[in-house]
């Protein structure tokens, strides 16, 4: 066990009174007031992904540290500074800070490809970076994303696309802007940076320190640097587009067709580059909610990673995917839930009628409808206050005369009005009058009948 005085020999004074323990700096509480917007945002997500094919893949949180450095590149901001990595018996290890390279790893490792000529997975979860925490940017933050292997079309990236904005407006996001913009294959990358260089180095010593030491290792990056110096830099920069060998080219024209077919608005933003290595060709980012987030907050991340699979040992697959942070799509998102947490509250009087109570309790929630028995045996008083707070529409009371009379007094705490029902009645009274299920489950489970009116002892 750990010593809470610290290492023996520690000479440092020891705990004497407890101190509080907090969270770690840029890792949050979802405490149950705020959780209903979450499920609300997970549940449209999940939906919004079904319906466009794709299925939920969950993969560990902790990867070995070498699948992080190869797919996402040694020279990235998230490997060089921000992993979460550590040693265990002998074993490098980092908890993930993107969902792509673990999905990645679990399609080679299974040999998904051998299976089905298209796979379409999504997933939702904790990552983990060591940034600078800010509104919208925490240490433990959680994605939702999605990775399609097998298709290399742009017919396929403008699907993506598409279907990630009609969520982001059905969770109440209503305008979000799209950037997109094509980085070509690796021929076109090298052609490109070695333009980029040759117009850079003569400016080399206005650049930042980061771009100083980028313009050798990672020279794309300079492109989305926020530092001034940088972006005075750059600004005359060519277009990466004007690169595009003439494969990319069609790839990248295909790309702005089928949007248009589908109504979806963009800008190409030729400056568009990202921050993690493994992308090809395509690459967007969708912004919005500026009041909220601020201007350079991006709501979603994605493109083309068709050397990835590869990369890790797999088949040439071409593969494109997308994270968006849940935190900022809560923020940024105008959608409310019922605050409500029961529908109702049974607030048993005396010993006697708490036994009662807790087997009514359960055959109103056989029935579906969310139910708290108050079983603390104080004042009837205390039990609607509670009732109120909980903002349940009705209340149960439950005394030794409606006991003797197989009856409850059932109080309608929205219109303020009360009538006798019959003890066996009660399950079925109250699911006809709330809406059951209240939580927008995936596949809401058919109420259990009620239990017959003998059980009500
Ligand atoms: P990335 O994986 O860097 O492409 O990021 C994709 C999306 O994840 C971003 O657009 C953000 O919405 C979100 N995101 C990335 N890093 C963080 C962070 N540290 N905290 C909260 N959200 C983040």
């Amino acid at each position: 066990m750990l010593d809470p005085n610290g290492p023996p020999g520690d000479k440092r004074s020891p705990v004497t009174a407890p101190t509080l323990v907090r969270a770690v700096k840029g890792m949050n509480d979802v405490l149950p007031a705020d959780i209903g917007r979450w499920h609300r945002v997970e549940a449209a997500f999940r939906t919004a992904m079904e319906r466009l094919g794709y299925r939920e893949v969950r993969t560990p949180y902790l990867e070995p540290t070498p699948l992080f450095v190869r797919a996402i590149g040694e020279a990235t901001d998230v490997v060089e500074k921000e992993m979460y990595s550590f040693t265990h018996h002998d074993e490098p290890l980092t908890l993930r800070p993107e969902g792509t390279a673990g999905a990645a790893r679990a399609y080679v490792e299974h040999g998904v490809h051998n299976q089905e000529p298209v796979t379409r997975w999504y997933y939702l979860g904790p990552m983990f970076r060591g940034e600078r925490p800010a509104k919208g940017r925490y240490r433990q933050f959680s994605q939702v994303g999605a990775e399609c292997f097998g298709d290399a079309g742009p017919g396929c990236d403008a699907e993506m696309i598409n279907g990630l904005v009609e969520f982001l407006v059905e969770i109440g996001i209503p305008e979000p802007d799209v950037f997109i913009n094509s980085i070509g294959s690796a021929a076109t990358r090298a052609k490109y940076k070695e333009a980029l260089v040759m117009m850079l180095e003569p400016v080399k010593e206005t650049l930042s320190a980061d771009s100083q030491r980028r313009l050798s290792t990672n020279p794309l990056r300079i492109l989305d640097s926020k530092h001034p110096a940088d972006r005075a830099a750059v600004e005359n920069a060519p277009a990466m587009t004007d690169f595009l060998t003439d494969e990319d080219r069609a790839h990248w024209d295909g790309l702005r067709r089928h949007l248009d077919a589908l109504g979806t608005p963009y800008t190409v933003d030729p400056k568009l580059v990202r921050g993690l290595d493994y992308y090809g060709r395509t690459l967007f980012e969708i912004k919005g909610a500026y009041d909220k987030l601020g201007a350079g907050s991006t709501l979603v991340g994605g493109g083309r990673y068709d050397g990835m699979v590869a990369q890790l040992g797999g088949p040439e697959v071409p593969a494109i995917g997308f994270a968006a942070g849940l935190e900022r799509l809560l923020i940024a998102s105008d959608l409310t839930v019922p605050s409500n947490v029961v529908d109702v509250l049974i607030a048993p009087i005396g010993e006697r009628a708490v036994e009662a109570a807790l087997v009514l309790g359960r055959d109103v929630r056989r029935a579906g409808v969310r139910c708290d028995v108050d079983s603390r045996k104080t004042s009837i008083k205390a039990q609607l206050r509670r009732a109120n707070s909980l903002g349940a529409r009705f209340a149960v009371i439950l005394g030794d005369r409606e006991l003797d009379e197989g009856i409850v007094e059932l109080k309608d705490l929205e219109a303020h009005s009360q009538e006798k029902i019959a003890r066996a009645d009660l399950p079925r009274h109250i699911a006809a009058r709330v809406a059951v299920p209240h939580v927008a489950a995936a596949s809401p489970t058919p109420p259990a009948p009620a239990s017959p009116a003998g059980d009500l002892t």
